[in-house]
């Protein structure tokens, strides 16, 4: 199986920068399933081609314990296509030898790796269930000439028709990495082989790899079955977070200085932040969550505190968290630093394993942005499943939305906010979640206190019973 990558982009030895490998050197790699070998079948200033050759070891995978050809009928392990068709295999072998190129990482020339180069890719064999159609309705969204050479079942019996495969080149103008989370996600779907387990870890992969493009693609929903291999849940799961990130995505700039212009005058964030790294600090914490981080302000804090060993950001939007990046200076960080922190896309509509282990958790002004139905899911995903031992939880009070001038009676603080309580509606439902969770809630206003409506933002500290901390 072999893929090609060529540009004609001034100078285009270029691609041996971008790619981390020289183009004067053959290198080669082993995988779980075989070898990959990179080699530059021509380096010239005017034209530059990058070769990937993936020689899949067709006994191995036979021969291994769950092989994924066994199942199907007797002599499946003896004419599969795996060894000789860009599949999931190929996707596997580019983010191991492209790693630092699919993340769009350039250490000597980081200026090129966010230039829009011309690129053209060549397959020697796609299989394409869904034919010709569904190859260009993939690629030519994303702005790429799409040319297919769709090859006979067997050249000697023409009676029998055309194969799934196809020679394809295709042709765009775009940054390297998008290129390759482009190759990376769509050739597993257009294979759509569907003998092989997958698991949650996958739609990390589908999402991390896909958000730029994927949230406005005419085909999102068929491309996350297929690479969820059709699993119901998966898919599901996968397509809620594209759109929940999506419409966050959508109003975020208007709803964060529309929030921050209603509560400005008192200087509300600052005195929240405060507080809740205070309290982490107080509870003992070493090892703690920011949960809906946002654009780091938080983290910001907690960073400065020797105490937090540990600090993890999670959001749902992808937007917020490259802000958050940027705004940490994380690709300036030491390698130390960076073990001390970590920034990752998630939902806190689902369990998570990622979030086990911890000993503080915040949740600053985030619940409000759940659907109601959701917060159930919520609060098991994290009283019950991840369970640190203390979550500092804070949420606006709606009964103080008088106070503010510049908001119009009757709306909510923020546009995305799906509810806003009173003070007795947040008591009884935290009161609920200590006693159902084994927990216990104390409460604490923050903010200037007013006459009869209470404090602008409510806070509900919980800590956690007896119970051990589930690990599984
Ligand atoms: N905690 C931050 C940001 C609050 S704004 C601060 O105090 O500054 C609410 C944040 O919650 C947004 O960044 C939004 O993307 C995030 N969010 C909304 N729904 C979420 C969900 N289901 N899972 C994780 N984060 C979510």
């Amino acid at each position: 199986m072999l893929l090609t990558i060529s540009t004609a982009y001034s100078p285009a030895t270029d691609l041996g920068y971008l790619l981390h490998k020289h183009p004067a050197r053959i290198q080669s790699f082993g995988l779980a399933f075989g070898q990959a070998h990179v080699f530059y079948p021509e380096a010239r200033t005017e034209k530059c081609t990058a070769a990937l050759l993936l020689d899949v070891d067709a006994v191995g995978l036979i021969r291994r314990p769950h092989g994924q050809f066994a199942e199907n009928f007797a002599l499946a392990q003896y004419v599969s296509d795996r060894p000789y068709v860009a599949s999931s295999f190929l996707s596997v072998a580019i983010a191991r030898v492209f790693s630092s190129a699919l993340s769009g990482k350039c250490k000597e020339r980081p200026e090129l790796a966010e230039t829009e180069i011309p690129l053209k890719v060549k397959l020697s064999i796609l299989p394409c269930r869904g034919g010709e159609k569904l190859l260009r309705r993939l690629f030519e969204p994303l702005g790429y000439t799409v040319e297919a050479e769709r090859h006979a079942l067997d050249t000697r019996f023409p009676d029998w028709g055309e194969s799934r495969y196809f020679t394809v080149t295709l042709e765009t103008t775009c940054r390297l990495s998008e290129l390759l989370t482009h190759l990376y996600i769509l050739m597993p779907v257009l294979d759509d082989e569907k003998h092989y387990w997958v698991g949650d870890a996958e739609i990390e992969k589908l999402l991390k790899h896909s958000n730029d493009w994927l949230a406005d693609h005419p085909e999102q929903e068929s491309i996350v079955r297929r690479y969820l291999k059709h699993q119901r849940r998966l898919t599901r799961q996968a397509l809620a977070q594209l759109r929940e990130e999506d419409a966050q995505e959508a109003d975020e700039t208007v709803q964060a200085q529309e929030e921050e212009q209603v509560e400005k005058w008192i200087g509300l964030n600052e005195i929240r932040l405060a507080t809740v790294t205070e309290v982490l600090k107080q509870c003992g914490a070493r090892r703690v969550l920011d949960l809906g981080c946002g654009e780091g302000k938080l983290l910001r804090k907690l960073l400065a505190e020797k105490q937090f060993e540990k600090i993890v950001g999670m959001d749902v939007s992808h937007h917020a968290l490259r802000i958050a990046q940027e705004r940490l200076n994380y690709d300036r960080l030491t390698e130390k630093q960076k073990q001390r922190l970590c920034l990752f896309q998630g939902s806190l509509s689902y369990r998570d394993k990622r979030l086990v282990g911890y000993d503080g958790a915040a949740v600053i002004e985030v619940i409000e942005h759940l659907d109601l139905p959701r917060l159930a899911a919520f609060e098991r995903g994290l009283f019950e499943f991840a369970c640190p031992r203390t979550v500092v939880l804070t949420t606006p009070n709606i009964e103080y939305n008088v106070k503010f001038e510049n908001l119009q009676a009757g709306r909510f603080r923020h546009k995305d906010h799906r509810f806003e309580w009173t003070r007795d509606e947040f008591q009884s439902w935290a009161v609920g979640v200590a006693k159902r969770f084994d927990y216990t809630v104390v409460f604490h206003p923050i903010g200037p206190e007013a006459e009869d409506v209470g404090s602008p933002t409510q806070m509900a500290v919980f800590t956690r019973g007896d119970r051990e901390a589930r690990t599984t």
